[in-house]
């Protein structure tokens, strides 16, 4: 017998950071909300520690990480490109690296606190109607559901189960090809050897407490990065790489580094996925559907960061749809669409320029252009909170006289750097072919990137 549906203002695919972020808002305000995701309650989302600028919670209303959802703030956060010779430093704090698995815990907390329902389901088809979606979705028990929601919200991360079935918009099919994901891995270990690690770190002018980039390890898009605490008793490592380019994962890469990193202890919890780091779609929503979150590519490409862009994502759309006589009529599903893109647009389209600009360049590239001085604390501080591009005048003329002086690194850097200025000014309104251009594309750099492991020498360090 066909299971009868359930009514509700809003159904919810997906109960990662985006997806239960925007189930408890939505609840908040007093409409019916069901959330369902395909893994049990307590294994949705990211499992791992994520860094996340402070200034992003604020933005989406969520109060910021404390206790054990906070696995540290403060210290400085260095970044030293593999060869480099010399560091840049963000030293006014702002970012936050939170437990994932205990956000996603509270937001989940949320919502239900305020009326939401949560079900383990597969959502399968999904079938827009006039006024509402039908959606069938299959139960861990083997049994069959069936909802009827006048909103169905897509947050069910790069699997994008919602958008990819109803290909209501023209680039909605798609699937974000391999060019376009970053593969990373992240772990929290205890720290078998302090005084070694801190040891390491000084290498590269780091202390306890801080964080250490070292982009470069396997192409010119990868990272090997390190959060520790002043104690040094645990730290957490994160790796990632386009795998695509014939490179290792961020998962081979862990292996790899965990072999030649003798302070590394015991492995305490983390995982490992993919991040699509392409700018937003086109199109976020369509008649009765919104995407969120990684659905929606919402992440800042330049360093693969989905969190904070998802959860504001998830506020903005509740403050378009929730109070409208209905949630999932046109008004409030534009509204989500133009306030996004004009508040974050222009950011993660210029995110985007950069990241296809790092990923078809050499690993050595940032290195030379940090020791150049064509990266400086201001552009870096910016990137690492997902800011715009600061351009101030006196910054623009030191960065153009440093460029006089590496006249073939700066002819490499300059259109990149113009490329991301435009994209920045036009992606609060411009979408499709004209942004596409801008942005640019990806040109396969010939070989595949070469592995280099920071912590290679380490045996030599007493
Ligand atoms: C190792 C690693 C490190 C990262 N580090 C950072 C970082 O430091 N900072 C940062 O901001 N970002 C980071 N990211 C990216 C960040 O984790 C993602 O952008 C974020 O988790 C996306 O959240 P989401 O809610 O959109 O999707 P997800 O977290 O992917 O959640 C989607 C949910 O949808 C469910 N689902 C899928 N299909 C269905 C279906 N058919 N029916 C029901 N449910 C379904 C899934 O089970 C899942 O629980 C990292 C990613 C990785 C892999």
């Amino acid at each position: 017998m066909a299971a009868s549906a359930i009514d509700t203002d809003v159904l919810v695919v997906g109960a990662g950071s985006a997806g239960a972020t925007a189930a408890a808002q939505i609840a908040k305000a007093g409409r019916s909300v069901v959330l369902v995701d395909r893994r049990p309650e307590g294994s949705t989302g990211a499992r791992w520690v994520n860094g996340v600028p402070g200034w992003m919670f604020e933005a989406a209303g969520v109060s910021p990480p404390s206790g054990d959802e906070l696995f540290k703030t403060g210290g400085d956060f260095v970044m030293a490109p593999f060869g480099a010779t010399r560091q840049v430093v963000h030293r006014s704090g702002g970012m936050f690296h939170v437990d994932m698995r205990q956000f996603v815990a509270r937001q989940l907390e949320t919502a239900r606190r305020h009326g939401a329902e949560f079900l383990r389901a597969v959502a399968d088809t999904f079938r827009v109607e006039e006024g509402a979606v039908t959606v069938d979705g299959r139960l861990p028990d083997g049994g069959s559901a069936k909802w009827r929601a006048r909103l169905v919200v897509d947050a069910s991360g790069l699997a994008a189960v919602v958008r990819r079935s109803v290909a209501a918009q023209p680039d909605w099919a798609e699937r974000t090809g391999g060019a376009d994901r970053c593969m990373a891995a992240q772990y929290q270990y205890r720290v078998a050897d302090r005084d070694r690690l801190a040891a390491f770190l000084a290498r590269y002018g780091a202390r306890p407490g801080d964080d250490l980039a070292i982009p470069g390890v396997a192409g010119g898009f990868s990272t090997l990065t390190l959060f520790t605490r002043p104690d040094l008793e645990c730290v957490g490592m994160l790796t990632g790489s386009i795998p695509h380019l014939g490179t290792e994962s961020g998962q081979q890469l862990v292996r790899r580094f965990e072999r030649s990193a003798p302070w590394l202890g015991e492995r305490l919890f983390g995982g490992a996925g993919a991040i699509p780091v392409r700018r937003p779609l086109s199109h976020l929503v369509s008649p009765r559907i919104a995407l969120i979150g990684d659905a929606a590519c919402q992440v800042f490409g330049a360093h693969g960061s989905g969190v904070g862009m998802g959860m504001i994502a998830a506020a903005t759309l509740a403050d378009n749809v929730a109070n409208e006589p209905d949630p999932g009529a046109a008004t409030g599903l534009s509204g989500y669409e133009r306030s996004f893109r004009r508040a974050h647009g222009g950011v993660l389209a210029a995110a985007d320029a950069l990241r296809r600009f790092s990923q078809r360049s050499p690993a050595s590239l940032a290195g030379r252009a940090l020791d150049a001085g064509l990266i400086d604390e201001e552009t870096f501080g910016a990137a690492l909170l997902q800011r715009a591009i600061p351009l101030s005048l006196s910054g623009s003329l030191r960065l153009g006289r440093r460029g006089l002086a590496v006249p073939r690194l700066a002819a490499q850097f300059g259109p990149a750097v113009v490329r991301a200025l435009l994209a920045e000014r036009m992606g609060g309104w411009s979408t499709g072919a004209t942004i596409d251009r801008v942005v640019g594309r990806h040109r396969a750099n010939g070989d595949a990137p070469a592995v280099n492991d920071p912590f290679a020498d380490e045996s030599r360090i007493d």
